[in-house]
């Protein structure tokens, strides 16, 4: 019998190269399509020599074309960060309109269920906390981070009328802050941020005065909850994220304390549309899918302290000594 196959949009990029891992030790045959716009082929090059894995270099906002079967399709293909929405409002908006259709009408074609990427952006700056799946959310469409949170709704809301009109296999999943391993440096998201200041010894940036909260989840609970989700039968979003919620200082305080550094804080104009609290209600996923994140923010931190060290040292930017 043959493998199962599915196919990773946005696979080189920091949880796309994560689930192409875990669907080849399940194994699947894995196609990772990826641009490379803000992926990068060294989060996958590892997996070159397993000959389940295959790379393709392509753009999914143009036709896409899969030879052979598919049994599912993740589509992860986005920028997926503030700085990258601003440097790139239109190839944002571009992949999550264009890219879902094209992703969902390969997923149609081939038979093969269809899960997309969408996010906790859904619900903007909340005026309901914790956010559970049933909130529609309050973001500004026409401010800069409309750009990410409208290609998301607008892929969800696609990807439900593909399931109700065409009767496709979907999967919602709504991904809140992840962080861990390979996510890419200076991308100008919180923990890429902050290790590498507090690794340089430099003053970690707080945005605002770090009052705002989010709930940070490892990666590799994201990837089994995603795994899981794929696995069931529900098509409505489920939210997946671990509900244990700070503020952004407190968060500093403990990336300075994991690092045994000696930085310390400064403050820096709150981005535009910054929302002020976030932390998903998970019971939604408890319930359907019996998950709940396990890894607790400081074991995690452990492990992504070791993978940004080690690129800090590629780059040149620390010496070799200290890794
Ligand atoms: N942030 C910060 N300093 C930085 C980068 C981000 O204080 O150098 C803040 C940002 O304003 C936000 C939070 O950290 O309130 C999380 O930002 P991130 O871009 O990681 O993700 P978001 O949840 O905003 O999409």
């Amino acid at each position: 019998m043959s493998k199962p196959r599915v196919l990773i949009t946005g696979g080189a990029g920091f949880l796309g190269s994560h689930l192409c891992e875990r669907f080849l030790r399940e194994g699947y045959e894995v196609i990772c399509m990826d641009n490379l716009i803000t992926g990068d082929i060294e989060n996958v090059s590892h997996l070159f020599s397993n000959r389940d894995f295959h790379f393709e270099d392509r753009d999914v906002t143009e036709y896409i074309h899969v030879s052979g079967k598919l049994d599912a399709i993740l589509h992860f293909a986005s920028p997926a960060s503030p700085i990258d929405y601003l440097e790139l409002p239109i190839q944002t908006l571009k992949v999550g309109s264009l890219g879902t259709h094209k992703a969902l009408g390969l997923a149609r074609a081939k038979g093969a269920r269809f899960l997309l990427a969408s996010t906790s952006e859904c619900y903007g700056d909340p005026l309901v906390h914790p956010q559970s799946e049933d909130y529609w959310g309050n973001v500004n469409p026409v401010g800069p981070r409309g750009v990410y949170d409208e290609a998301k709704r607008f892929a969800e809301a696609m990807t439900m009328a593909y399931h109700r009109y065409h009767g496709l296999e979907t999967r919602i999943v709504r991904i809140f802050n992840t962080y861990g391993p390979r996510m890419r440096l200076n991308d100008g998201r919180v923990l890429p941020a902050f290790m590498p200041q507090a690794l340089r010894g430099e003053s970690l940036t707080v945005f605002g005065d770090g009052s705002q909260t989010r709930s940070f989840c490892y990666v590799d609970d994201l990837v089994e909850g995603i795994w899981r989700l794929l696995h069931s039968d529900e098509a409505l979003p489920v939210n997946i994220g671990n509900p244990s919620e700070m503020t952004i200082l407190e968060f500093a305080r403990t990336v300075i304390e994991i690092t045994g550094s000696g930085s310390d804080v400064v403050f820096k104009p709150l981005p535009v549309d910054d929302p002020k609290i976030r932390q998903p209600d998970i019971s939604k996923a408890r319930r359907l899918l019996g998950w709940e994140p396990r890894v607790p923010l400081r074991e995690g931190l452990v492990k992504a302290l070791e993978s940004f060290r080690e690129r800090l040292v590629k780059a040149g930017e620390l010496p070799a000594q200290e890794a």
